[in-house]
């Protein structure tokens, strides 16, 4: 412990994975908070493309936490709707709540979790790009941009483009899901979307695009906009589907807007895959670069799941001096985050086939209580579940 670089834990990436790991971690070892380090390479707050949807989900998990959204702005989004070329059902995955989901935006969201990770007293490093790891008999080596780093474990929490990821898995097949994003005015005049409601329009699917065309209300420096993109699971891609730009620029000129008139940017996101690795010898991964959703591409409150296995994980590797993490993967699996991902990936690869027009607007415009009760009983509401279990 003499070399000020030596750590127990670095935790490469301050999102919502690497903090969520290191308020858990507070909770369950206090212990090992100064024994932690964060590296970031980004400075919060820090762009991050995002459509902000925050779940039910992620708030029981934020809220276990001592954590209140509310703190930041936000919108209550009433309705979330689910439709096939306008028409289809509408759906609150709390039912207990007079709106569906809350929209933030994310280097407002991510920054409020790192000032929070700074009340507990963690070290986060920002401005500092993990550039390779080396894992040895005594630890594991952490270069960096800006010097050499050393732990008894380090944490991927570095995104869908993980390299920590890659040190476990060098060679893998692309398990990624493709997205753009833009942010516009709120309002259109020929726009036929409610501005309090999300919508999630499924009329892709038979243009060969596995996903779906999105629009939330949001709040950027407190002006009401929109947050719309499209979203491909990419789950078992297709020829002869449609280039995903040209299928957005579809979906805006239906609401009178030009895709020429704003920043486009896109961003993957890692799909879980239950035969995947999830940790190595010294090393785990968490959110993205361990796997979210590839039914819908929700990540937010994935990533603030994975937060607790891998603070127990962390803990307990101290307790027996084990770091092997075995037992990692066995209890993401086991757990209802992990149930509910692997039939979101089913899901994905099952219904996204199905690229019949008049299959597709059957689903979405005829069996709504068939797909509420689905998603009710088999993808949402995973952490309530979760808690409940451990009591
Ligand atoms: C366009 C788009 C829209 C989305 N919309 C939604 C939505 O509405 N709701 C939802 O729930 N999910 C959504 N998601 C998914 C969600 O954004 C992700 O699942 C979530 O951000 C994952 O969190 P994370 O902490 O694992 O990774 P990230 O949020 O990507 O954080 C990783 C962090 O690691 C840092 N980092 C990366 N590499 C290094 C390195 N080498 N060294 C140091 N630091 C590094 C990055 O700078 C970053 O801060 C969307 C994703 C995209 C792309």
């Amino acid at each position: 412990m003499s070399n000020i670089n030596h750590y127990d834990i670095i935790i490469v990436g301050a999102g919502p994975a690497g903090i969520s790991t290191a308020l858990h971690l507070a909770k369950l070892a206090p212990e090992l908070v100064s024994r932690t380090l964060i590296l970031e390479k980004a400075h919060h707050p820090r762009p991050k493309l995002c459509g902000g949807g925050l779940l039910p989900d992620a708030e029981v998990v934020l809220d276990q936490l001592g954590l209140d959204v509310r703190e930041l702005p936000h919108v209550d989004v009433d309705w979330a709707r689910f439709d096939f070329d306008r028409q289809g059902f509408r759906f609150r995955p709390d039912p207990g709540r007079s709106f569906a989901f809350r929209t933030i935006r994310r280097h407002e969201f991510d920054a409020w979790l790192v000032s929070k990770a700074r009340e507990q007293g963690f070290l986060i490093q920002e401005d500092t790009c993990v550039k390779s790891i080396a894992v040895t008999a005594s630890g594991v080596t952490v270069i960096t941009d800006r010097g050499e780093y050393h732990a008894e474990l380090v944490v991927g929490a570095d995104g869908s483009n993980s390299l920590i990821r890659r040190a476990i898995i060098p060679h893998e097949a692309a398990h990624v899901a493709r997205l753009l994003e833009i942010v516009t005015e709120s309002k259109s005049e020929q726009s036929f979307h409610r501005q309090s409601d999300s919508y999630f329009d499924f009329m892709v699917v038979p243009q060969g695009i596995q996903g779906y065309v999105w629009d939330f209300p949001a709040l950027e420096q407190g002006q009401p906009v929109r947050v719309r993109g499209i979203f491909d699971a990419n789950i078992a891609p297709l020829k002869n589907s449609l280039p995903l730009r040209l299928a957005l620029q579809e979906e805006l000129e239906r609401h009178g807007l030009h895709l020429s008139d704003y920043k486009l940017e896109g961003h993957p996101i890692r799909w879980f895959d239950a035969r995947s690795l999830f940790s190595a010898h010294r090393l785990l991964l968490v959110g993205d670069a361990a796997g979210a959703d590839a039914l819908f591409g929700e990540g937010i409150s994935i990533a603030l799941g994975y937060g607790g296995f891998a603070a127990r994980a962390l803990r307990d590797a101290f307790t027996s001096r084990d770091f092997s993490f075995r037992n990692y993967k066995a209890a993401i699996l086991r757990s209802e985050m992990g149930k509910s991902l692997r039939r979101r990936t089913w899901w994905a690869g099952f219904f996204y086939r199905l690229r019949w027009s008049l299959l597709q607007r059957l689903v979405w415009r005829r069996l709504g209580p068939l797909i509420i009760w689905v998603m009710h009983h088999y993808m949402i509401g995973w952490a309530r579940r979760q808690a409940k279990r451990a009591v």
